[in-house]
């Protein structure tokens, strides 16, 4: 889709800080998160929302957030996680790829969903962090 900020993000046109990728999904860290290492987990298909896309690609998305979850915890040191999706802009959703939001959370966590603006050294640091679990 040519005009979409995601598929640009997985076309490397628009950088991010990449954390997995397979056949049919791309993981990439949150610019504006709500917890250190929040990320978006999407399909490399694209489709405005859940249901738009095929029921493959919602089985693949949530077969990857069950694959990186313990990894990501291990790497950051989180003691949990919220998963989430903001389906159509009355609930919230701004970019029109599908994508779940998993937002890692640790012991005395805020557990708020307030938004805060690391610098890119900052998310680049994270990053590194999960990605050398990972690999
Ligand atoms: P939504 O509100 O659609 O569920 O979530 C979209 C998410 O995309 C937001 O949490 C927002 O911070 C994130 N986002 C928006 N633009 C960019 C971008 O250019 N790069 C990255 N990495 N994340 C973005
Ligand atoms: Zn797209």
């Amino acid at each position: 889709m040519i005009n979409c900020l995601f598929c640009k993000i997985i076309a490397g046109d628009i950088p991010a800080e990449k954390i997995f990728e397979d056949e049919n999904t791309f993981v990439f860290l949150d610019i504006g998160p709500v917890s250190k290492g929040h990320m978006l987990v999407i399909p490399k298909n694209h489709a405005e929302n859940l249901t738009e896309g095929s029921v493959e690609d919602a089985c693949s998305l949530m077969a990857t957030v069950h694959k990186i979850a313990p990894d990501v915890m291990r790497g950051l040191g989180a003691t949990g996680y919220n998963i989430g999706m903001n389906h159509g802009k009355d609930a919230g959703q701004e970019v029109f790829h599908t994508h779940i939001h998993l937002m890692p959370r640790y012991e005395k966590d805020s557990r708020l969903f307030v938004k805060f603006q690391p610098s890119k050294e900052e998310l680049h640091e994270v990053a590194k962090k999960i990605r050398e679990v990972l690999s």
